[in-house]
């Protein structure tokens, strides 16, 4: 028989850390084509993997030690667009393949649909009648179908007089239809009337969903100009062509209010996709993009790993958002991802925010990107008028962090009923705690960090590893008592200076470390959105997207605090962070206003903000990287040797720059201690390597890395290319 079938080889890629295929026997009977999603075995465990080639040639010597595929799912295969994807990603992440396809396989809980049961009233009334009983009739008396449980909870019941009523004949069981991920949209559903230059702007960009192909368009356009109800047109033109559309959004707690505009413009909810959903839903909703069933995907960076059976469109909404940047494991930029994604897909993509990050901008200049401006805001609101106050001249009293101006500034808007947004992008109460008769500084036993004081939580806490400590009682260092005192603001800190500056005002804090889940941000977002709040103190998690219709007044506590650290990107990403905060203000009703305390007026990034020149910004901005070499003039990729002994860890980063491979195109930097020198009891080094802008840095970093010495004990070795964070 063996000879005349000869057996079938393929290889599967499977979700591990590696990066080739492994060889497998095709038992016969079963067909198998690249794509198939296969159940192997892995050691001594089985595993679902990808038939990534097929009619693999195996030596006849080994073809007795092959093992089998153990099964073919019922899933609809990968794509070979997917595939092609996967081999990319990896190639340019230098991270191993297994781990990439790990991200598209996220299906979640597979196992069987457990059958909902409803139930309604249809018949005769029981012999034995309590008022239990009773009640449930009258509760079922519409005869409408309700879940089991619902039913027992209208009327007040257990699920034990349900089931009697059931078995007596008195109700009657039904199988409810398990709820769709998503219906279909109506891109008719509510159309807005545009202006002329959203008009354009929806057109254009109608337009290149209509044509099909590879490209990508920036949207442009201050905060509440109408960005989203533009590209909304061009998911719309999609829907109509019956393409798929994911939206990618930085943040999950952004989605919330998403969900419901997207259900305002087109009449359903769209799918999700994010780390918070249920393994259920999870798997329900991968199915469903699987199948074409979810014509909307809304979702967080990993939903670009979802297989698509029509892809029709991409959306990156705040593209310039750090966070689509992936800090651990794959280290990949959706953003950057998405385009290439797109690209191999053949299909448009859009970028959409009010301060595009500098790469963007680069190529809307240069013409390889579609520029697709949106000058003003919709309606005629204003922008808010922004003032800087100098701190060294007009500065808090000692110890206090908001300024005379600024609080009667905060009290005006209050008396009018309109809202304020003190921004702070510090987690706690005060980042410093500092012994007052000897200096010394509460720090972190494993990192080279300061620990933070969260009165909230009554503890010091290390923003870095986790580790956390009760303030104690004493000095460690010079057994002072009560002798300890907090250094600088954090949002718990300024909440308690503005309860005193204002007194009676209803004050929200927000904060990423206060958030004790998604529901309960989205409840605040609303309260503060309905006007629940006077002063909303907070952090980065304020500054993005959120519409806050009577909040007419932002105060930047310390504009300069994103301006001090030595990346590349501080300026831009101050610029961005303060344009987004500030923008916050006056998007509906009255004119806004923005404040921003800062000890640098003349700074670029303030003098921008000020004058609302963006462009100004940006060409200052381009310059200056342009004349470094920095991205997206040049191309950047870092290596970070980490490890539990610093001789050893410093070692081993020296030997790493000593073979790195000579091309006099390439510039290796360092190693050098990394700005956080310690983390985790981890002692850091950073290789920085900066290239040209056309220069295969991935082929670079494979070269150099293959001859490298392996990695043993605790040390550890991670490439990034592209980095964004230079801690
Ligand atoms: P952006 O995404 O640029 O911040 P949005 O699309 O969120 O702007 O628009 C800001 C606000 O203005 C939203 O409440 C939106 O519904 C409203 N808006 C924008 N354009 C229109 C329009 N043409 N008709 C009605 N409302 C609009
Ligand atoms: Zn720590």
């Amino acid at each position: 028989m063996t000879t005349l079938f000869p057996p079938q080889f393929v290889d599967v890629l499977v979700p591990v850390a590696l990066d080739q295929a492994y060889s497998y026997r095709v038992p016969p009977g079963m067909e198998l084509k690249p794509g198939d999603i296969v159940n192997v075995p892995l050691g001594a465990r089985s595993t679902t993997g990808v038939v990534w080639a097929d009619n693999v040639t195996i030596r006849p010597g080994l073809h007795n030690r092959m093992k089998e595929v153990e099964e073919k799912l019922d899933l609809p295969p990968m794509k070979p667009e997917l595939r092609k994807f996967v081999d990319w990603l990896s190639g340019y992440t230098l991270s191993p393949r297994g781990m990439v396809l790990r991200m598209c396989l996220r299906m979640g809980d597979l196992g069987p649909e457990r059958e909902k049961v409803g139930v309604r009233l249809v018949g005769p009334k029981p012999e034995r009648m309590t008022t239990a009983r009773m009640r449930v009739l009258n509760a079922l008396a519409d005869g409408m179908v309700r879940s089991k449980s619902d039913a027992a909870h209208e009327a007040g019941v257990s699920a034990g007089v349900i089931n009697g009523l059931i078995d007596e004949g008195t109700l009657d069981t039904v199988v409810l239809q398990a709820e769709p991920v998503a219906r279909p949209p109506d891109p008719e559903h509510k159309v807005p009337d545009f202006s002329e230059a959203q008009q354009k702007a929806a057109d254009g960009l109608r337009e290149k969903v209509a044509n099909g192909g590879f490209s990508v368009s920036l949207i442009d356009g201050v905060t509440g100009s109408g960005k989203t109800e533009v590209y909304f047109e061009a998911v719309a033109e999609a829907v109509r062509r019956g393409k798929q559309v994911l939206i990618l959004m930085p943040e999950i707690a952004l989605t919330a209010q998403f969900l419901e505009r997207f259900t305002q413009r087109f009449g359903v909810p769209p799918a999700e996709w994010h780390s918070q959903i249920s393994p259920r839903k999870r798997a329900r909703c991968w199915a469903a993009v699987a199948a074409n069933e979810a014509p909307v995907v809304v979702g967080a960076r990993s939903a670009l790993f979802l297989p698509y059976a029509d892809l029709g469109l991409i959306v990156i909404d705040e593209e310039h958002d750090p966070a689509y940047k992936q800090e651990d494991g794959v280290r990949y930029h959706a953003r950057d991802m998405a385009v290439v994604r797109a690209r191999e897909n053949k299909i448009p993509i859009v970028l959409a925010s009010a301060t595009p990050s500098v790469e963007s901008e680069v190529n809307a200049r240069r013409g390889r990107y579609t520029h697709v401006h949106l000058p003003e805001r919709f309606g005629g609101q204003h922008l808010p008028s922004v003032e800087a106050i100098d701190l060294r001249r007009e500065g808090p009293p000692r110890g206090r962090f908001v300024s005379p101006r600024l609080a009667e500034a905060v009290k005006n808007t209050l008396e009018r009923g309109d809202q304020a947004l003190l921004f702070l992008n510090r987690r706690g109460f005060a980042p410093l705690t500092l012994c007052n008769s000897c200096g010394h500084r509460m720090a972190c036993q494993n990192c080279d960090a300061w620990l933070v004081d969260h009165r909230f939580k009554r503890r010091l806490v290390c923003h870095h590893c986790g580790f956390s400590q009760p303030l104690p009682e004493q000095c460690p260092k010079c057994a002072a008592k009560g002798s300890f005192v907090a250094v600088g603001p954090g949002v718990e800190r300024l909440e308690q200076e503005a309860a005193e500056l204002f007194p009676g005002a209803r004050i929200l804090v927000l904060s990423s470390d206060l958030v004790e889940s998604v529901e309960r941000l989205r409840q605040e977002l609303e309260d503060v959105a309905e006007g629940r709040f006077d002063i909303v103190i907070g952090t980065q998690l304020v500054a993005k997207g959120h519409h806050f219709p009577k909040l007419n007044l932002v105060g930047i506590v310390d504009a300069d605090l994103g301006l001090a650290n030595g990346d590349p990107r501080a300026a831009e990403r101050s610029f961005q962070m303060l344009h987004q905060v500030v923008g916050r203000a006056g998007r509906e009703e009255g004119r806004g206003y923005g404040f921003l305390q800062t000890h640098q007026p003349e700074h670029p990034v303030m003098k921008a903000l000020i004058a609302q020149d963006r462009d100004a910004f940006y060409t200052a901005e381009i310059e200056v990287r342009e004349k470094t070499g920095y991205p997206p003039f040049g191309r950047l990729a870092s290596l970070l040797v980490s490890g539990g002994d610093k001789h050893e860890t410093e070692g081993f980063a020296r030997k790493l720059a000593a073979i790195s491979p000579l091309d006099e195109q390439v510039k290796v930097l360092g190693p050098a201690e990394a700005p956080l020198a310690l983390v985790r009891g981890r002692f850091r080094y950073r290789l920085l390597v900066k290239a040209p802008r056309n220069y295969d840095l991935s082929a670079f970093l494979r070269d150099w890395l293959a001859a490298a010495p392996k990695t043993k004990g605790t040390l550890k070795l991670e490439v990034d290319v592209d980095p964004q964070s230079f801690f």
